[in-house]
């Protein structure tokens, strides 16, 4: 179990935890600011992302100290971690509404509309104070003449399109705004901001999920679908055996190579009882 599992999730999995998804976190108004700041600006991600590159280019010792600090703020503030689909449809087995919104990442790498992330509420939509509050932002890539605005969507729909994601290899990770509660799962890949600090720029601030993939060598064919769905480079081929093995410390868990295995060679199994992945 992670650090999060442990603080906010009694035992559990943090999110899978429903109260961490309370709308009473939102008269917190704090929270309810950060929200609306983090929504207002997709450029102020795209300046972050730079900042970051200029970071990574100073002394290890400048590092060493700015990084943690970093990772300690995003801890509490904004933190994501990587899970599984069947993780993803047991939060829908429990939230009431399920709201997709185009996303703010992709805004500011692309420039573009791209609808992949879907905010959760326990209660129903028209009384969603979470959906208000982004709603209220009135930024035009939320709002503007060529998006749909935030779409109430039926929970079967937008688990479709998670499977959907997955087969083009998006990892689904959920998000805590000012934690522990959580705001949203969003479907990430390279143009993803927090995949490009986490996977790109050496700065962790989303987890690895509570599992890891491994291979049943008996069922692997060689075939590589599993090596061009991985986004973390965690499969290899072996060329004298003919068949892929997974290094379980590079492994995120996300569950996008099993979706690409059409011979069922994958499974995930809970990190704690792998040793080699257990600490990360
Ligand atoms: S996709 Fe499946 S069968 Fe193909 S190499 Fe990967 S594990 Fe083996
Ligand atoms: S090997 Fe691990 S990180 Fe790579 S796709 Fe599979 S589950 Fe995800």
């Amino acid at each position: 179990m992670c650090q999060y599992c442990h603080q906010h999730g009694e035992g559990k999995k943090w999110y899978l935890k429903a109260e961490n998804y309370a709308e009473h976190f939102l008269s917190d108004i704090r929270r309810s600011k950060y929200i609306e700041h983090f929504f207002k600006d997709p450029q102020r991600l795209r300046n972050r992302i730079e900042l970051l590159d200029t970071l990574n280019r100073m002394p290890v010792f400048v590092q060493a100290v700015i990084k943690p600090a970093i990772i300690g703020r995003m801890r509490k503030m904004h933190y994501g971690q990587v899970l599984p689909i069947e993780d993803v449809e047991e939060i829908f087995g429990f939230v009431n509404t399920v709201v997709r919104l185009p996303c703010i990442c992709r805004q500011a790498s692309l420039g573009t509309e791209k609808r992949y992330c879907y905010g959760l509420s326990l209660v129903p939509a028209g009384q969603s104070k979470l959906k208000e509050i982004v709603e209220a932002v009135g930024a035009d890539y939320l709002t503007g003449p060529d998006v749909k605005g935030l779409e109430t969507v039926p929970k079967k729909e937008a688990l479709q399109h998670f499977r959907e994601l997955e087969n083009k290899s998006l990892i689904h990770s959920v998000w805590t705004f000012v934690t522990p509660f959580i705001g949203g799962i969003c479907n990430c890949d390279r143009d993803c901001m927090a995949f490009k600090a986490t996977a790109l720029k050496a700065l962790p601030v989303m987890s690895k999920a509570e599992y890891v993939a491994q291979v049943e060598p008996e069922l692997c064919k060689g075939c590589r679908n599993c090596i061009s769905a991985c986004q973390f480079g965690a499969i290899k081929y072996s060329l004298a055996r003919g068949k892929v093995a997974i290094e379980p410390r590079f492994c995120y868990g996300c569950g996008v190579c099993r979706a690409h295995c059409m011979k069922e060679a994958i499974t995930l199994t809970e990190r704690y009882k792998v040793p080699a992945a257990a600490e990360n």
